[in-house]
């Protein structure tokens, strides 16, 4: 069903992004991996999911904060895989602090990358797939799309943006076989979540174990980390032939955090 197709993948050297890719890749989809990370670690990674799967793989560092980087890769995705058929952004940062100790240039960073990337991933992409009459965009949004958490002013608002972009893109395309969704995924363990344990202890006075157990996990009703693979697995059924009704939505994977 999606064999053959080809996936543009936002920050998929690490996390969510690398699942994703590495479970469209095992259905036969062609990879356009971006991220950052160490040059020959990538290289052997898009070896690694080329011979796992018998499908091509390539790597494009741009920028997600760049609008000319995003550009070229969508160029080069074209170029190297003769279409992007899916678009998932995926790619994304956080920082934590009280919005009076927030540093703008982290402000205008998270915003940028968080939210002003898609619309620039978007706007190349739209154009091929509405020619095709086939295309599925997935962005990976988060709880953070629906409900707030203190001292993160940035990541909640770029993510509360990513909720309407989602919407609006999903009826622009929806008489042209394009589906546009978000997957709002709770707490994942990533190095994105791993990195901000610290500064949320630091900006709420507590321990890093009290940070996993009364903030991130509190807010889970199921007390458990969501999955990569259970988001890569939602990605690949929102990118079948099964979604194609599945247009607009926020589609929660957050141990029931938004159901309180
Ligand atoms: P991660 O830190 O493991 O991965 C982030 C990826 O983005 C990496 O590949 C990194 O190289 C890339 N990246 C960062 N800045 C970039 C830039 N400027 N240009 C290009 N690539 C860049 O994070 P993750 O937890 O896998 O997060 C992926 C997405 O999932 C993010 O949008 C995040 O907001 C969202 N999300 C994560 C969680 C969670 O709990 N981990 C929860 C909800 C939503």
């Amino acid at each position: 069903m999606l064999k053959g197709k080809s996936a543009v993948i936002t920050g998929s050297t690490s996390g969510i992004g690398l699942a994703v890719a590495g479970a469209l890749a095992a259905r036969g989809v062609n990879i356009l991996l971006n991220g950052f990370g160490d040059a020959a670690d990538i290289r052997m990674l898009c070896a690694r999911l080329a011979r796992d799967h018998g499908v091509r793989v390539e790597h494009h560092g741009a920028d997600m904060s760049k609008p000319a980087e995003i550009a070229e890769m969508m160029e080069h995705a074209v170029a190297v895989l003769g279409a992007v058929d899916i678009l998932v952004n995926n790619a994304g940062i956080q920082f934590v602090s009280p919005i009076e100790e927030f540093p703008p240039e982290k402000w205008d960073a998270i915003i940028a990358i968080n939210l002003v990337a898609l619309f620039h991933t978007i706007r190349h992409a739209v154009p091929g797939m509405k020619k095709r009459k086939w295309g599925r965009i997935i962005n990976i949004a988060s709880a953070h799309s629906v409900v707030a958490s203190p001292f993160k002013s940035a990541y909640v608002a770029a993510k509360h943006g990513v909720a309407g972009l989602t919407r609006t893109v999903a009826l622009e395309t929806a008489t042209f076989g394009i589906t546009c969704n978000a997957i709002c995924p709770g707490y994942v363990l990533t190095p994105l979540v791993e990195k901000q344990i610290p500064d949320t202890a630091k900006a709420r006075g507590i321990t890093e174990a009290q940070v996993v157990s009364d903030v991130l996990l509190a807010a889970q009703p199921t007390k458990q980390f969501v999955t990569v693979e259970q988001v890569a697995a939602l990605a690949c059924f929102l990118a079948g032939d099964d979604a194609a009704s599945i247009t607009g939505t926020l589609q929660a994977i957050d141990g029931g955090w938004t159901a309180q």
